[in-house]
């Protein structure tokens, strides 16, 4: 397939699809006000793009190579393309700050595209940066271009075919450029399941998702990403990488794995075969009810090392089980106290009712209140409008962010008093640090935390740097703590003056030395991931 299906594009300055943007709900902007005050701060609407960098000549020989309706240097296209959807993304956007903007936009239909845009980015010293979906939140698309000739994005947008199922192994063939809700449709009408839904599922893609080693609401019962990865094929500027001929193998170490999780600094993602399941014939969440987050902790560890995980498994803290951040539009409704807990199970009728079954003595046995399939419903109906809600806590001058980590079970207690004090500390008062668990691990969990606090006014301190001074001392306070800077964000820009404590000195020698290897001029992604 080599046309081009215009889709649903994110509004450059907000998250999702423009037309699901609702505004503050009625019944949050109360709160809010009494939290925050309400400070009208509207997005810039006069942003121009920088004039692209790249001569005539470079991108008449990039047209030859690819078609030229598939190289795209339209202020618009180039808009769409500039970063991701972190906050400090969205808030160099609303400022109107498009220097990362790419000089053109390329649109490869095939592997051997991909491979064809590498060799004339090396032939030209031109950097290049891998486009999924545009959601990394970790400044992954941002790559540097000083001391090239210009830089391109590399949309994927037009690799969305599912090549080939095994009904028989259970595995499937995607291309990168899928979009979670694509994937699962072409798979569902082969009567399978991925089953990885990210908060970003809408508009992040297959590629992305390898890319970063994301993880999903359902992982507890569908496995991380890389986990559900059993294949690749990959574009390097020094050639073609194909992985996974085995279910499993003992040829040396795994080299899937240098490439889940390489940000496209080693080479572009262009085939990922991944495990898929029968589809389900039964879904149920449901919601429990801790007196403590602690209490609520022991059960989520007490299931993980009894075997015992359903499909989904997250425990919010108070503070965010108050708020309530899934259901935007009861923001500010009473709340029963105590921790909120959501379980979910996937699967067939019996495997669900056993499974349920179990894990119901389990938590009851542990003093967990059952408090019904409504509580579980509405995370379910709710779980991708929190991102939304960023965007209209913006519009008020309201600072919101989220941030990540992961520990074993015997320094969680530490790791989150530690980043809560450190974002508390760092943004002052009245600042409010909301906490989940939303992955658990026989060993460990992650936490996943939201931060919201009133947007500094002070001229010295923009709200960009405000946020930058509170993240710097949020990964200090994990190093520190000996947890990991990310669970599931990846590295990107943010991150990366972080990583040499977490793999050492002589990791980040590996990671160059990889990087020298694959792409020994440097074009792919410069300044992302390797340090
Ligand atoms: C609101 C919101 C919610 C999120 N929720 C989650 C969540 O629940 N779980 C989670 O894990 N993450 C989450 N994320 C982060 C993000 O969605 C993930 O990192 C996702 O996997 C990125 O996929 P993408 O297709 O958007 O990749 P992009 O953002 O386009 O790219 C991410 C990185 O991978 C590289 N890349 C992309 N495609 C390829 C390819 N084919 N080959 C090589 N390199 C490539 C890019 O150059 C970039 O460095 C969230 C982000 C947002 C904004």
């Amino acid at each position: 397939m080599t046309s081009f299906t215009p889709q649903v594009e994110m509004h450059p300055q907000r998250w999702g699809d423009p037309a699901a943007a609702a505004g503050l709900p009625d019944s949050a902007r109360g709160l809010i006000e009494m939290a925050f005050g309400l400070t009208e701060t509207p997005a810039r609407a006069d942003v121009s793009v920088p004039p692209t960098a790249l001569s005539d000549e470079l991108l008449d020989s990039l047209r030859a190579a690819l078609g030229a309706e598939h190289v795209l240097v339209d202020d618009e296209t180039r808009r769409l393309r500039t970063r991701g959807k972190s906050t400090p993304d969205l808030l160099r956007a609303r400022a109107g700050d498009l220097s990362d903007a790419p000089d053109a936009v390329v649109r490869p239909g095939s592997h051997d595209d991909v491979a064809a845009v590498l060799a004339w980015a090396v032939r030209n010293h031109v950097a290049v940066v891998p486009f999924g979906g545009g959601t990394c939140v970790t400044g992954g698309l941002a790559a540097r271009r000083d001391g090239y000739a210009g830089l391109v994005s590399l949309d994927l947008v037009r690799m969305k075919r599912l090549v080939s199922v095994d009904h028989e192994s259970m595995t499937a063939v995607l291309e990168p450029g899928l979009r979670g809700p694509e994937a699962e449709a072409l798979l569902a009408a082969e009567g399978v399941l991925l089953g990885h839904y990210p908060q970003s599922f809408e508009f992040a893609t297959i590629g992305g998702f390898a890319a970063t080693r994301s993880s999903g609401q359902s992982s507890a019962g569908y496995g991380r990403f890389d986990a559900l990865v059993v294949g690749l094929r990959v574009a390097t500027p020094r050639g073609e990488v194909r992985l996974g001929s085995a279910p499993a193998n003992a040829a040396g170490p795994d080299l899937r794995q240098l490439f889940l999780g390489s940000e496209g600094a080693f080479g572009v993602i262009t085939e990922v075969t991944v495990r898929v399941r029968r589809l389900p014939e039964l879904k149920v969440y449901e919601g429990w009810r801790w007196e403590s987050f602690a209490a609520g902790a022991t059960a989520m560890r007490t299931l993980a090392q009894a075997g015992l995980l359903p499909t989904v498994l997250r425990l919010s803290d108070e503070a965010e089980t108050a708020i309530n951040l899934a259901r935007p539009d009861e923001i500010g409704s009473q709340s029963t106290g105590g921790c909120l807990m959501i379980t979910g199970y996937e699967g067939t009728s019996a495997s669900v009712a056993a499974k349920r079954a179990a894990v119901t003595e389990l938590l009851s046995g542990l003093g967990g209140d059952a408090v019904g399939e409504a509580a579980g419903e509405a995370w379910a109906h709710g779980r991708f409008n929190a991102p939304y809600l960023r965007d209209s806590l913006l519009d008020v001058g309201v600072l919101v962010e989220t941030l990540e980590t992961a520990t074993f079970w015997s320094n969680r207690e530490a790791l989150y008093a530690a980043v809560k004090s450190a974002l508390e500390t760092t943004l002052g008062e009245g600042t409010l640090v909301l906490c989940h668990i939303s992955h658990v691990y026989e060993t460990g969990c992650s936490l996943y935390f939201t931060v919201a606090t009133k947007e500094s006014t002070d001229p010295s301190t923009p709200p960009l740097d405000q946020w930058l001074v509170a993240k710097a001392a949020a990964n200090d306070a994990i190093v520190a703590a000996g947890a990991t800077i990310t669970h599931h964000h990846a590295v990107g820009t943010d991150h990366k003056p972080w990583l040499h404590h977490e793999i050492g000195e002589l990791g980040v020698s590996v990671l160059r030395a990889v990087k020298a290897d694959l792409d020994p001029t440097g074009v792919l992604n410069p300044g992302v991931l390797v340090p």
